[in-house]
């Protein structure tokens, strides 16, 4: 748990989220600026920056933020259809919020966007 942290704060409950799934690992919530009809953020609860902080304890937790991320598809009802999961690190993938997410976005055909 980091004070200053943005996703810190909405698992927290002390900043309001509009929350789709949660267990003891992870916490899903929608994104306020989606990029498709289904955009939801998948974050673990504990408190990692990005992809580089990862330590190799973290494993069974990232495993762990995918089979959430599967769970949500199907409760958001895009699971068929298809969706994209995104991970953004640091100052060229354009990562504005320094606790790690998976985005899970869907609901509409997507255009590829990878650079
Ligand atoms: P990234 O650019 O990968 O770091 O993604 C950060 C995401 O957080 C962006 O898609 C933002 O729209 C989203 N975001 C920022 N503030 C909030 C908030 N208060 N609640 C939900 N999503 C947020
Ligand atoms: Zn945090």
């Amino acid at each position: 748990m980091s004070s200053d942290c943005l996703f810190c704060k909405i698992i927290k409950g002390d900043i309001p989220g509009t929350i789709v799934y949660r267990d003891e690992q992870v916490t899903a919530f929608r994104d306020i600026n989606p990029a498709a009809p289904t955009h939801v953020l998948i974050v673990p609860n504990k408190h990692i920056e990005s992809v580089n902080m990862l330590i190799v304890d973290d494993e069974p937790l990232i495993g762990h933020l995918f089979i959430a991320a599967k769970k949500i598809a199907a409760q958001e009802g895009i699971a068929e259809d298809g969706y994209r999961l995104v991970v953004n690190t640091n100052a060229h993938a354009g990562q504005t919020v320094f606790h790690i997410h998976l985005h899970l976005i869907g609901g509409a055909p997507l255009k590829l966007q990878m650079g």
